[in-house]
């Protein structure tokens, strides 16, 4: 597939586009995962908190692609419940592993980095263990700030491979993208379609879209992988599924470029999800 690998700092290869299943029921899953398989994608981005690992990992398991050929994501929920002490972290791991049915993940994320609770860099301690052990072919953060990256870097060797946050045109996280860039750290970018909502309505959206003969979802993927950014848009409508694949037989210029760039200007505040200043 036509899909461009982007190397993440310990040298594993992430394909620039994969599938994300939030809000996709476990009972779904399988069928939906199936599909966007079955078009060409190779990287799943699940997570614990999704409920739906098992789907997941039965529609990888029917898909009898070879194992090195797929990319599968997923994500601690370091939630309240519990303190997160290496122990539960690594009961927490086991546990997704056991609902994909997998001896290994290509990505193991914390999802958000909770700064009330200060535990994060205890719970980054554990994850350089599952790294090391080779049951994550790499590991990294979820909605980290640079503030908490900081943290990271001063108390472990370790630097997270990628930082998956809220990223689209309404919301372009350009200082965080240009922070990662100096870290070596990959932006990932969750709601690369900002959701479905207002932004693949918006008239500069179309206008660019109606030049490419393209749709609006399309032109704000180009968006993404022109700036270098790893995306994961979800649908479970499979004609989506595949259009939101077809995005490698055109190029947005740089005015287009330049016109979508601006939609975010001075909008620091357009986030759709919460703000891991406060999510807890
Ligand atoms: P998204 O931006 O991918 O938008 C998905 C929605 O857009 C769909 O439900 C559908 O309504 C619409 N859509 C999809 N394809 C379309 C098309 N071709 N044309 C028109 N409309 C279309 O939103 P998302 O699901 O929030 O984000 C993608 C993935 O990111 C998630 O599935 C999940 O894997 C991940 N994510 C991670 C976090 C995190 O905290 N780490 C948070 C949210 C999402």
């Amino acid at each position: 597939n036509q899909v461009p690998a982007i190397k993440l700092n310990n040298g594993t290869l992430m394909p620039q586009l994969g599938f994300g299943v939030w809000q996709v029921p476990d009972a779904e899953a399988e069928h939906a995962v199936g599909t966007a398989l079955e078009a060409g994608y190779r990287s799943i981005d699940t997570a614990a908190i999704y409920g739906n690992e098992k789907g997941t990992g039965k529609a990888v398991a029917a898909s009898g692609l070879p194992r090195e050929e797929l990319f599968v994501t997923t994500k601690l929920w370091n939630g309240r419940k519990q303190t997160w002490g290496r122990d539960a972290v690594l009961r927490a791991f086991d546990d997704s592993l056991s609902k994909l049915g997998l001896d290994h993940v290509d990505l193991y994320l914390i999802h958000w980095p909770r700064p009330m609770r200060d535990d994060f860099v205890g719970i980054w301690k554990t994850f350089e263990e599952i790294a090391a052990s080779g049951r994550a072919k790499a590991v990294g953060v979820s909605n980290f700030r640079p503030q908490d990256l900081d943290r990271i870097a001063a108390e472990s060797a370790l630097v997270p491979a990628v930082n998956q946050v809220e990223l689209h045109p309404l919301h372009p996280q350009a200082a965080l993208r240009a922070e990662h860039a100096a870290r070596g750290i990959v932006t990932e970018a969750w709601s690369p379609l900002g959701q479905g909502k207002e932004l693949l309505t918006l008239p500069a959206v179309a206008e660019i879209a109606a030049a490419h003969g393209r749709s609006a979802a399309q032109v704000v993927l180009r968006w993404h992988l022109q700036h270098g950014t790893v995306v994961i848009p979800k649908s479970v409508t499979p004609a989506r599924i595949r259009e939101n694949l077809d995005v490698f037989g055109f190029e947005l210029d740089a005015a287009q470029m330049a016109a979508l760039d601006a939609l975010g200007a001075g909008a620091a505040g357009r986030r759709i999800g919460p703000d891991p200043a406060e999510f807890d």
